[in-house]
């Protein structure tokens, strides 16, 4: 049984968030609002900006769309300053507060700093136990305040700081600091999420992906490496290694659905590939049909892949409305009946009688796989098989990626032919692990020194556990409700 749930959860993983700053421009914080536009796939539910003119901070957030937060000029207007950050962000409903939306802001005692946060820390309960028993209050309940205390406890001027800090945390995380002194951004020692460094006019920019350089004509320069500390102020940027070399363990799932296919990260247009990977799907797991249809819009380029692979021809059988919003944040009965086909809709004309042939990116619970299926075959199809161009996702990401909890991922309860009867299909075939790494990286997965993290389907986590390695419980927290 395939558990139900809210009929608008599109069943995917959900990347958490996205981070771009701007040092060196005129209009830094409009130069972050588009730039967070572009990253709007990171993460839906609030956004943020910080600038700083030289002489004073200036902060604005709010929850919802980047588009719908920064609609206003004038707002953009007040966030005066030739260097900004910006943050936007998914969360869990219970902690969608404006408290926790990012960038954070303190002072310290070398003046004001504003930081925002891509990522996980992996030790977050443990050192916020820590510090709350040494008298830090919170603002906050996100992991990234925790580096504020530290900060705030550490020795010396901003850098070396921000070093102890980072020498203290565990975990994945993309981090862009704002100060009077410039703009510093890092990248976790593994390298599990991107930030990649970007310049216009003679400015400089850091971003989650390329996508945010391409919008306001910024020229890509590199991705910031594994334990990479760069400072970027009046004098140039300025590259620090925060951790020795370790062997880079990006985030795979990147390359499957976070990342936009426009973007090139570590190297690697996504874009090409997703083609990739949906061509290795085609040579493991071929199957006599007439059509691929692509389950819009993130199975496109895997199925594209497959259908130039196989030769059989790629149609759009499934068609998905893009407008679905907010009005139906809280549907009525009847509304909720409708489920899958608010967002999508077969297209009958071209599946009836027809062996078709469904790709998409991952099955996570397996809801919207099912009703996806029931809607095909409704539509006449005679034959529907499934490809999927990721492994079972089996375990759940501590990374900075939403996963529902383990007992909640259809793989990690069910085997391959458990799941094909779970969701209706004729046929179910997932992309091996090794099949994956040749698709990215050329070479099959060396299990004794992988190039990428792959725990949600391996479970072989690269950064230790340690806060869910601890029996305790978390500290009750007690926020206010902020929900606006
Ligand atoms: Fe990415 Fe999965 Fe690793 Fe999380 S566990 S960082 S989603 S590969």
């Amino acid at each position: 049984m395939i558990p139900t749930t809210n009929p608008f959860d599109d069943d995917h993983l959900r990347e958490e968030c996205a981070v771009f700053g701007v040092f060196g421009h005129v209009d830094a914080a409009a130069h972050v609002a588009l730039g967070l536009h572009a990253l709007q796939h990171r993460g839906q539910e609030a956004a943020g900006i910080v600038a700083f003119d030289g002489r004073q901070f200036h902060a604005h957030r709010g929850l919802g769309l980047v588009s719908d937060i920064f609609a206003d000029s004038q707002v953009i207007g007040r966030l005066r300053g030739s260097a900004a950050v910006g943050h936007t962000r998914y969360s869990t409903t219970g902690e969608l507060v404006l408290r926790n939306v990012q960038p954070l802001f303190a002072e310290f005692e070398f003046g004001g700093m504003a930081i925002a946060h891509n990522g996980n820390l992996t030790n977050a309960r443990l050192l916020r136990q820590d510090l709350i028993k040494h008298g830090a209050i919170f603002q906050s309940t996100t992991d990234t305040e925790i580096f504020n205390h530290l900060i705030a406890n550490g020795r010396g001027a901003m850098l070396d700081r921000v070093i102890q800090a980072l020498n203290t945390v565990e975990g994945a995380y993309s981090l862009i600091q704002l100060t009077k002194e410039g703009l510093v951004g890092v990248r976790d020692p593994l390298g599990v999420r991107p930030l990649q460094l970007g310049r216009l006019d003679g400015g400089w920019m850091l971003a989650s992906e390329s996508c945010a350089f391409d919008i306001i004509g910024a020229e890509f320069v590199r991705d910031v490496a594994p334990g990479e500390l760069i400072v970027i102020n009046d004098e140039g940027v300025r590259s620090h290694r925060i951790s020795l070399a370790a062997k880079s363990r990006f985030c795979i799932f990147e390359y499957i659905y976070f990342a936009r296919p426009d973007s090139v990260v570590e190297g690697k247009s996504v874009y090409a590939a997703r083609k990739e990977i949906g061509a290795e799907l085609a040579r493991e797991s071929h199957v006599e049909a007439d059509m691929v249809i692509p389950v819009p819009d993130s199975g496109v380029p895997a199925a594209r892949g497959y259908a130039q692979q196989s030769g059989i021809p790629f149609e759009l059988g499934i068609i998905r409305n893009h407008y679905v919003g907010r009005t139906f944040i809280e549907p009525t009965d009847e509304i909720r009946h409708l489920g899958v086909k608010l967002k999508h809709n077969a297209n009958a004309g071209q599946i009836a009688g027809k062996r078709v042939i469904l790709v998409d990116d991952s099955i996570v619970r397996g809801t919207t796989s099912k009703k996806i299926v029931e809607m095909v075959r409704n539509a006449g199809a005679a034959k529907v098989h499934m490809r999927i161009s990721s492994p079972p996702t089996a375990h759940s990401c501590f990374y900075g990626v939403d996963t529902p909890e383990r007992g909640k991922l259809l793989a990690a309860t069910h085997d391959e032919a458990g799941i094909r009867d779970a969701i209706g299909v004729d046929s179910l075939a997932y992309i091996s692990l090794d099949g994956l790494y040749r698709a990215v990286g050329g070479a099959a997965r060396n299990g004794a020194a992988p190039q990428y993290c792959d725990a949600c389907f391996s479970g072989d986590y690269p950064i230790a556990l340690k806060d869910q390695m601890e029996g305790d419980e978390p500290p009750q927290l007690s926020l206010l409700a902020e929900l606006g």
